[in-house]
C-alpha cells in the first residue's frame, strides 16, 4: 500500500473516496482550501442516480443516511416557452430512481461519517512535485507541505493535480450561467412559484432559457443561461448587481414576467458561472502515484446532470480498486483508469449532445422531444 493516502479536495467525490476506503478500513487524509466545512452554501439540488450516485452510497454505507434527505416531489419537470405556456409537464415519479437532495445534505452526511480528522480544512493546494518514485511533495498556500505515497486529484475544474497527467485545460463551451435566488416564493413571488410547480422549470428559446428548482422552504433557486462569448461575459461588472441584473433583463425583454422575476427581483447579487469542459475524450497515460477523479478528470457541462454522480461513483470505483489491490496500487489505478476513460466519455459526449439540444433553433421543442423521451425510456 502507497502511505499515505492524500486526496487533494473534500467536494463529493473526494468525499465519497475518504469514505468507502475507511468503511475498509483504510486510511486517507484530505486536503481541502476552504477553511471550514461551512465556509460557503453548497447550493442547489442534485438528482442522484441509480445507476451511479445511488451505488457510491451503498459502497459508502450511506444509502439509508441518502433516503433520508430526499426531497419528495422535486423530480418533477416542467417544460415553458418565454410567453409562461406550459409545453411538457411531468410530475415526479417517485419510484426511486433519481430523486432529488439538496447538495449541502449530500456532503453533511458524507462529511459525518468521517474521522474528524480525516480532513485539512484551510489547505489550499499551489504546487505539487513528483520525487520520482511515485511519492509527491504538495505543498499548500499556508506555507505547510505533505508527501503523499497515493495521490489524488479530487480539486474540481481547475485542479492542481490534473497537469501532472496532462496539458489539457477546460475550455468555455459558449454558454454562461447566472445563478439568482427567490426566497419565500408561495409568499413573496406567487406567479413565479406556481410557474415553477414543484420541482423543475425549464423556460427556454433558441440560445437563452431559464432554468430553475424548488428548493426547501420555497425557495426558488434559479440560472439564467445565456449562449454568449466568453467576453460577454468575463466584461460585465457584477460588483454592481443592479446593473448586472438590468443587462441581463434586456436579454430577455419579450419574456413573461413570472419568468423575468427570476432576474429582476432576484434577492441576492447574481453569480456567473461561465460553463466550461474538458474534451469528450480526455485521457492521459498512466503516471504513477497519482490520478484524477470526478471534475478533475472529466469536467462537462451541466447537461446530462451526471457530474456529482459520476464524481461519487468515481470514489467509489477507485476505493475498490484499491481494497482489492493493496499490494500492487499501480495495478489497481491502472484498472480504476482503463473503466474511467470509457465510461465520462460516453457521459461526456452525452452532455455535449445535450448542451447543443437546449439552445438551439427548435427549443424549446427540442427539450419537450428531450423530456418526453426521456419519461418514456424510463
Ligand atoms: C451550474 C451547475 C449545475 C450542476 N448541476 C448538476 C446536477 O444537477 N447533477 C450533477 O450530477 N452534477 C451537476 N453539476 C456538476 C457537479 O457540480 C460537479 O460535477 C461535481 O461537483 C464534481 O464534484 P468533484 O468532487 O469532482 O469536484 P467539486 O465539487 O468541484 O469539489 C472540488 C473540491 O476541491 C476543492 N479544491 C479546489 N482546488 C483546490 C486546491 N488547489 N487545493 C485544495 N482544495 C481544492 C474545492 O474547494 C472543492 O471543495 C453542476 C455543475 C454546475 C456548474
Amino acid at each position: 500500500m502507497n502511505f499515505p493516502i492524500a486526496i487533494v479536495g473534500a467536494g463529493l467525490g473526494g468525499l465519497t473516496l475518504a469514505r468507502v476506503l475507511h468503511v475498509h478500513g483504510i486510511a486517507a487524509i484530505i486536503y481541502e482550501a476552504e477553511a471550514s466545512a461551512d465556509a460557503r452554501i453548497q447550493g442547489g439540488l442534485l438528482d442522484i442516480h441509480e445507476y451511479n450516485g445511488q451505488l457510491a452510497l451503498k459502497a459508502a454505507g450511506l444509502f439509508d443516511a441518502f433516503l433520508g434527505i430526499i426531497q419528495p416531489g422535486a423530480d418533477a419537470e416542467r417544460v415553458l416557452d418565454k410567453r409562461g405556456d406550459v409545453l411538457f409537464d411531468a410530475p415526479d415519479e417517485g419510484n426511486g430512481s433519481r430523486p432529488e437532495v439538496h447538495r449541502g445534505d449530500l456532503r453533511r452526511i458524507l462529511l459525518e461519517s468521517l474521522p474528524a480528522d480525516t480532513i485539512r480544512w484551510g489547505h489550499k493546494l499551489t504546487t505539487v512535485s513528483s520525487t520520482g518514485d511515485g511519492q509527491h511533495v504538495l505543498t499548500f498556500a499556508n506555507g505547510s507541505t505533505a508527501t503523499a505515497g497515493l495521490l489524488v486529484g479530487a480539486d474540481g475544474a481547475w485542479s492542481r493535480v490534473r497537469p501532472l497527467l496532462s496539458g489539457v485545460q477546460p475550455a468555455y463551451v459558449g454558454t454562461s450561467f447566472i445563478e439568482t435566488y427567490l426566497f419565500d416564493g408561495d409568499i413573496r413571488h406567487k406567479a413565479t412559484a406556481e410557474a415553477v410547480g414543484g420541482g423543475a422549470l425549464l423556460a427556454i428559446a433558441p440560445g437563452k432559457g431559464i432554468l430553475a428548482h424548488r428548493e426547501a422552504n420555497a425557495t426558488l433557486h434559479a440560472y439564467v443561461a445565456l449562449n454568449k462569448p466568453e467576453d460577454w461575459i468575463a466584461g460585465m461588472d457584477f460588483s454592481d448587481p443592479t446593473a448586472a441584473l438590468a443587462r441581463i433583463a434586456d436579454e430577455f425583454d419579450d419574456w413573461a414576467p413570472e419568468l423575468t422575476a427570476f432576474i429582476r427581483h432576484s434577492e441576492t447579487a447574481p453569480v456567473p458561472r461561465p460553463i466550461h469542459a474538458l474534451p469528450i475524450h480526455h485521457r492521459w497515460d498512466r503516471v504513477r502515484g497519482v490520478t484524477p477523479l470526478g471534475d478533475a478528470a472529466h469536467l462537462m457541462s451541466p447537461f446530462a446532470g451526471e457530474g456529482a454522480n459520476l464524481a461519487m461513483f468515481d470514489g467509489a470505483e477507485l476505493a475498490k480498486a484499491i481494497v482489492n489491490r493493496p499490494e500492487d496500487v499501480e495495478a489497481a489505478l491502472a484498472a480504476y483508469e482503463e473503466d474511467l476513460f470509457p465510461r465520462s466519455s460516453a457521459t461526456a459526449a452525452e452532455s455535449d449532445r445535450n448542451l447543443r439540444l437546449f439552445f438551439d433553433d427548435r427549443s424549446p421543442w427540442s427539450v419537450v422531444e428531450f423530456f418526453a423521451g426521456h419519461r418514456m425510456a424510463g
